[in-house]
């Protein structure tokens, strides 16, 4: 198979350029067109000799997401995007108009394994890891397709990055990279259900980028039930993990914490959480959990969300209620992915004939 060249950093191109026999510069040229001017093939690098773009239609191919559904929210202008890969999969992207930005939450994953039992993307296990230029194509795609500028990025769509952790780095370098986008480290944020020794390694990478950790639960026991990871990781580990994360880059950690009605949003469930996180230097994001059809959770009331918010500010912890976006846009993460899959099924049934 012909090489991925958009996810070689610029020195990597550098290198294979070289490699090629050609000069070094030339990687500079050929960076520019994939990650700032967004090229999509090799005829558009018009300034290539023709020997250089021979051996590049050869050897390298340049990966490219096809937009094969776009949704918009006729309440806040949110878009969702579903695209497709190479090999057939299909994976999906929202964009978040804000007054400070425009905000893209990117899948890392096809699929997930963490089998969190609220989520819609882990439903059918993981099927593959994306590649760093898999990525960055979804911001690219989104750039192109909306004519807005995006500013931030949340690495929050189908996946556990901590479980493509190689790739998701080298995404991180590429995206904030001077000579590509260059979109500031501070404003990416990577979401983790707490895989702990990956979290210690995202610490040590000299990064300027938000950690947030799927918390979900104030202990344990209610954890596990919720998480599977919660088996292999306990919260004493996961919140050492986010301290040393902030020692080392002095970067605040963000807690997300979905509420769901009747099982971890109770008063008494906010003090527990108050009492483990209010010595830290966090932020918790309350997200009212987004029911999806093969799971009986429902999200909590208004009254018991601002109770659950109240008592943590009691602690003088900083709370905030995520803001539902593009709700009348098939609901939770991975339910467009979804839908869509489902869809697919039924079509491939009915032309095999099938009547069910
Ligand atoms: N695997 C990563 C990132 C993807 S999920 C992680 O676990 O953090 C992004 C966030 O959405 C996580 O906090 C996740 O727990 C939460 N989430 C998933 N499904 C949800 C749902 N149906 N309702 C509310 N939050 C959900």
């Amino acid at each position: 198979m012909k090489k991925d060249i958009k996810s070689y950093t610029k020195k990597e191109l550098e290198e294979e350029i070289r490699s090629l026999g050609d000069k070094a510069f030339r990687a500079g040229q050929i960076y520019q067109w994939l990650h700032v001017k967004l090229a999509e093939s090799f005829e558009e690098m018009t300034n290539l000799s023709k020997g250089l773009w021979e051996r590049l239609e050869a050897e390298y191919r340049i990966m490219a997401l096809k937009p094969v559904q776009v949704q918009v929210s006729k309440l806040d202008g949110t878009s969702k995007y579903l695209f497709e890969l190479y090999d057939g999969n299909v994976i999906e992207s929202v964009l978040m108009k804000y007054h400070h930005g425009n905000s893209v939450c990117i899948s890392s994953q096809v699929g997930c394994r963490m089998g969190c039992r609220f989520c819609a993307s882990t439903l059918d296990g993981l099927e593959r890891c994306l590649a760093p230029s898999e990525m960055l194509e979804q911001i690219y795609q989104i750039q192109k397709l909306s004519g807005e500028r995006v500013s931030n990025i949340v690495v929050m769509g189908t996946g556990e990055p901590m479980d493509n952790y190689d790739n998701l780095v080298k995404f991180v370098r590429m995206i904030s990279d001077e000579n590509g986008l260059n979109i500031s480290q501070r404003n990416i944020t990577v979401s983790t259900c707490g895989l702990v020794p990956n979290m210690r390694r995202l610490a040590e990478e000299g990064l300027q980028i938000t950690l947030a950790l799927s918390l979900h639960a104030p202990n344990d026991e209610l954890r596990r039930t919720l998480m599977p990871v919660a088996n292999s990781y306990s919260i004493d580990e996961v919140l050492a993990a986010c301290q040393y994360f902030f020692e080392k880059t002095g970067r605040r950690i963000t807690f997300e914490y979905s509420l769901v009605r009747g099982v971890n949003d109770s008063e008494a469930a906010a003090e527990e959480l108050a009492g483990r996180i209010r010595h830290m230097n966090c932020h918790v994001n309350l997200i009212p959990v987004n029911p999806i059809k093969e799971r009986d959770f429902k999200e909590s009331q208004k009254k018991e969300i601002l109770n659950f918010k109240n008592r943590l500010e009691k602690y003088g912890i900083n709370v905030t209620i995520r803001r539902e976006m593009g709700r009348d846009i098939d609901g939770a993460c991975g339910q467009l992915r979804k839908s869509y899959r489902e869809k697919q099924k039924e079509k491939e049934g009915e032309e095999c004939g099938h009547t069910e």
